[in-house]
């Protein structure tokens, strides 16, 4: 049979989420969602939408989300882009600036959604491998520099390790790197360090695109809503060219601006999940599970030989009863399990099961 796809698809192998288990039973501590419910301003916005208001079309530009976006971090309007989840937006990166056999810059691990991205792009991923201590390589950028790679993704706060670099470090890599510099953002409202701030950096920069999501800190993963951040040039030809002309609906749009809106909520919400997560940490580590410090709503435990169970076979007996982290069939990942922060209470549980499993 013909095979119509093209010779980069084909070769392809899909991006496997996280499972998705919908029984309410299930401790889900594997796609580093929020243990908490959206605002309840978000519901209000919710309960009054009507049927009726979905007969037209949505604003394309998401206009009131990026004018709160942009209040909310000082911004112009213009410096934002809204798209479909984070992910709409790697996409996006990918389509306007990457020619097919250019080259893309990323460490590894990371984030596994970008080499799918790129390969459908049919653009070629260039892998720096991080330090044993998982930091960047001191020639990280001579390394993606030598391939000419038209953008380079890094992950900040780090996935999976929850790792972060300092604005300075960033500065460094964006002057000297020859790409666009997209620095993904999705765990940032995790960090310790509430002053960690990258954006008046970023969209003063010529290069620096900085990604955003409302899955993570906002609680909102079924929602579907990111957003970019960077200075005009970089946002101006995906947000009038490259983009579906309706990417984002109309209740998304509605929501998502109500969600930015209620920041002492969210913000109530991160240092709860801050509090959990420097815990969970240090009940790990005193397990004897060397846990990485996370600036993450998740942390990376390592399972040591000497513990009966290997990390798969723990990820499976965790499973068994009903609790789901993330175990990675990966070189550097095989030994560990990377767990999200829960509520105290699944934590607590999680703490309980593994105890017994060790
Ligand atoms: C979750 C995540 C995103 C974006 O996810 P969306 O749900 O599409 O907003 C981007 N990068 C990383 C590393 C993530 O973990």
């Amino acid at each position: 049979m013909t095979d119509f796809q093209r010779p980069n698809i084909a070769r392809l192998e899909g991006y496997v989420p996280g499972e998705q288990i919908a029984e309410p039973t299930v401790i889900k501590l594997n796609t580093n969602e929020n243990p908490y419910p959206a605002s309840p301003k978000v519901e209000q916005a919710l309960q009054q939408i009507s049927v009726g208001d979905l007969r037209r079309y949505p604003n394309p530009m998401s206009d009131d989300f990026r004018t709160a976006a942009a209040k909310l971090h000082g911004t112009h309007r213009d410096q934002i882009i809204a798209t479909r989840g984070g992910d709409e937006l790697l996409r996006l990166l990918l389509t306007t600036y990457v020619n097919p056999r250019q080259c893309v810059g990323m460490t590894e691990p990371t984030y596994t959604l970008y080499p799918v991205l790129t390969a459908i792009q049919d653009a070629d991923p260039v892998l720096v491998p991080l330090k044993d201590d998982w930091s960047l390589p001191d020639n990280f950028v001579e390394r993606v520099n030598r391939h000419a790679c038209a953008l380079t993704f890094i992950v900040n706060p780090h996935a999976p390790t929850g790792g972060l670099i300092g604005q300075k470090a960033l500065e460094r890599i964006a002057t000297s790197i020859k790409g666009i510099l997209v620095i993904d953002e999705a765990y940032v409202d995790f960090t310790d360090d509430p002053n960690h701030d990258l954006v008046q950096w970023a969209v003063n920069s010529t290069n620096v695109v900085l990604l955003r999501t409302l899955s993570k800190g906002y609680g909102l993963a079924g929602l579907r809503f990111g957003y970019g951040i960077g200075p005009h040039h970089l946002i101006a030809p995906m947000l009038y060219k490259t983009k579906d002309s309706y990417n984002l609906d109309a209740i998304g749009q509605t929501l998502a601006t109500a969600a930015i809106n209620d920041q002492p909520y969210a913000q109530t919400n991160w240092r709860r999940v801050i509090e959990q997560r420097n815990l969970l940490s240090k009940v790990l580590t005193q397990m004897g599970l060397n846990t990485i410090s996370s600036q993450a709503n998740f942390v990376l435990a390592t399972i040591p030989d000497s513990a009966k169970h290997s990390a798969s076979e723990i990820y499976q007996l965790l499973k068994q009863q009903h609790i789901l982290v993330r175990h990675f069939d990966h070189d550097r990942l095989r030994d560990k399990l990377r767990i999200t922060v829960g509520t105290e209470e699944e934590n607590v549980t999680l703490i309980q099961a593994l105890t017994k499993l060790l």
